[in-house]
């Protein structure tokens, strides 16, 4: 029930009618017992400032900042974390009494999602597929995690500025496959079932049988992972990470330890019934 003492957090995009994450933050809020409930707020690029002002304005927790903000609201902060000035992009803002803190928990999401599904990064020689803004922070996350080694391949990688990245050449693909402990799908290809060639064409038995294949895509189980798990390897989707990055969130804006179990079963249910 929604009283005049309800804190408020929010989830903002454009659109942000996909989102998973007011159905987490409700079973979260709920299973801690707090007086808290968190809105969605689909808002363009160019009124997303004004949204950002009213959240400061009013004291909210703050917002879990989705496509196509999580630049723009870096740009916003007061003050940015360790993580967020690493990947250069904020996907939780924190209100402090009108002061606003730009976190990252993207990157300690995939990380921490990892670590729940049973492989630890640190040693790991990882490859990931894509340059984009999930990409970079799953390469950050991955890094402070010490992971061994991180091969970035993408089609076009004179354009990516954050890494050097290896082009999408079956060569490449093969080399750095051969040696990967883990292999990440940080694309859009896999969002929808149209247009997935380019990896119905990787080269999959270039890896070695104990090499685990993820993917950030969270609402379906992709192809690609459908491909590896016939040939036998250990498969991770997006949902690790999406529920540890909200867990995290959690955590930031309440002080309280995040109910997983509870915010895991809301996303899992959530993404059933859809
Ligand atoms: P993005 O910034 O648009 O980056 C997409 C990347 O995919 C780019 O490097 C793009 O290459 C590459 N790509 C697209 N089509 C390709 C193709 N046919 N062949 C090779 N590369 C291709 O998107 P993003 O925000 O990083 O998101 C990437 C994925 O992560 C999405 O599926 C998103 O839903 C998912 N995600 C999941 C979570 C989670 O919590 N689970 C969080 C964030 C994102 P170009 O630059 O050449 O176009």
């Amino acid at each position: 029930m929604i009283r005049g003492t309800t804190r408020v957090a929010a989830v903002i995009g454009w659109p942000v009618e996909h989102s998973r994450s007011p159905q987490m933050f409700e079973a979260a809020f709920a299973e801690a017992g707090l007086d808290a409930v968190m809105i969605p707020i689909g808002v363009p690029p160019e009124s997303f400032a004004q949204v950002v002002g009213a959240l400061r304005a009013m004291r909210a927790y703050g917002a879990c900042v989705t496509v196509p903000h999580k630049l723009a609201a870096a740009v916003l902060c007061d003050e940015l974390s360790e993580a967020a000035r690493g990947v250069g992009a904020v996907n939780c803002l924190h209100v402090v009494g009108g002061y606003l803190v730009g976190h990252n928990t993207d990157c300690h999401g995939f990380t921490d999602g990892l670590v729940a599904a049973g492989l630890p990064p640190e040693g790991k020689r990882c490859v990931i597929l894509g340059a984009g803004g999930a990409a970079r922070a799953v390469a950050y996350g991955l890094r402070i995690a010490d992971a061994a080694a991180i091969d970035v391949i993408a089609r076009r990688p004179q354009r990516v500025a954050w890494t050097t990245a290896r082009p999408w050449t079956t060569v490449d693909l093969r080399s750095s496959f051969a040696r990967a402990d883990l292999v990440i799908d940080a694309t859009t290809v896999g969002l929808d079932d149209a247009d997935t060639d380019a990896l119905d064409a990787l080269p999959l038995d270039a890896l070695r049988k104990d090499a685990w294949v993820a993917t950030l895509v969270y609402h379906r189980r992709t192809v690609l992972l459908e491909r590896a798990a016939a040939l036998g390897h250990s498969t991770v989707d997006g949902r690790g990470m999406l529920l540890h990055q909200g867990a995290r969130a959690f955590a930031i804006w309440t002080g309280a330890l995040p109910p997983i179990q509870a915010m895991a079963r809301a996303l899992d249910a959530s993404i059933a019934g859809t």
